[in-house]
């Protein structure tokens, strides 16, 4: 401390004294400033010079923690990623099993309409094995009732025919019942109507029988002679039906039958039509069962309208009567 009674000042020179005091305390104050300004610049220098370390000294470790964001963030995408991955392979693997148990249900259904369709075709085959041996058992039947070749007589004929008619309506019967339905005997049926067909069972022309079958006296020659036929009298023009399907042998003109027709049947039946008006048919012609083969006449050798019908089997004449079933 600066003290004015200090023992360096004389109080002689008490005016002196003051100036240099006065002086004294100017440099104090200067140097006192001086010495301010120095520390004030020191430390503003020395606070520069540090902040520029610090920049400086921050610089790389800047780069460091920046390089390690990146990283990061490097390592956060990739997780990211995986976590994206994970999740589409979730999505993916559930989708999957959707799919599969979607097919397995498809599967399964298909399984079904399988199993069901084989159930249907057995029960088909078993339908079809059961019509096969009613068919063959009726078949057999069917035999039976045909006479054989080493009983091919008029006798045995008229038996198959009465048999087979009778075979044919019984089938009729039954095919208007519901079982008819899951049964198909069209075969049998068939069988049946082709053996009929060729049987002379058809009655050729409807009327009265004025002269039957056997030994008589002429109408018009007067003499006892074997009537072969039978006349049955009918208004001219009548239409004459072909008794069976067959084969037209002979259709023309002859002196005592006039106009006439020779039907063979392909099994030893031959049918004869004579006395007719016209004739409908050719020789050579194929004729069915019922087709109307010429019109009733009195041509030839014949007193009045009529038809003169024969029935031949093996060529010998037996008795339309007998074979006219319908
Ligand atoms: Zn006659």
């Amino acid at each position: 401390m600066v003290r004015s009674d200090s023992p360096v000042l004389q109080p002689a020179n008490r005016k002196g004294s003051k100036a240099q005091l006065f002086m004294l305390k100017m440099r104090l104050t200067a140097l006192i400033f001086m010495i301010f300004i120095v520390i004030g610049t020191a430390t503003a220098a020395g606070y520069y010079i540090g902040s520029q370390e610090t920049v400086q000294a921050a610089k790389p470790l800047q780069a460091q923690t920046q390089n390690a964001l990146t990283v990061r963030l490097a390592e956060q995408k990739s997780f990211c990623d995986a976590v994206e991955k994970i999740n589409l392979e979730q999505q993916l693997v559930h989708e999957q099993e959707i799919a599969n148990t979607l097919a397995l249900s498809i599967e399964k259904q298909q399984n079904a309409i399988e199993q069901q369709q084989s159930a249907l075709e057995q029960q088909q085959a078993e339908m079809e094995e059961l019509e096969t041996r009613i068919l063959s058992s009726l078949m057999a039947n069917f035999d039976d009732h045909l006479i054989s070749r080493s009983n091919s007589s008029a006798d045995g004929f008229v038996e198959e025919a009465s048999n087979l008619i009778d075979l044919s309506r019984r089938l009729n019967q039954f095919s208007q019942t519901e079982d008819a339905n899951d049964l198909d005997l069209s075969e049998y049926k068939q069988a049946i109507d082709n053996r009929l067909l060729r049987l002379p069972t058809l009655r050729p022309v409807y009327g009265r029988i004025s002269s039957g079958f056997g030994y008589r006296t002429h109408p018009i020659y007067r003499y006892r002679h074997f009537h072969s036929g039978i006349d049955v009298v009918a208004s001219a023009g009548t239409s004459i039906r072909a008794a069976a399907s067959g084969y037209v042998t002979e259709a023309g003109y002859h002196s005592a039958m006039g106009n006439y027709i020779k039907i063979s049947h392909g099994n030893g039946f031959t049918t004869v039509y004579m006395h007719c008006q016209r004739l409908h048919v050719k020789s050579g012609q194929t004729v069915e069962k019922g087709q109307t083969i010429a019109t009733v006449g009195s041509t030839g050798a014949s007193t009045g309208p009529h038809l003169h019908y024969e029935i031949h089997l093996y060529g010998t004449p037996v008795n339309p009567t007998r074979f006219i079933m319908d």
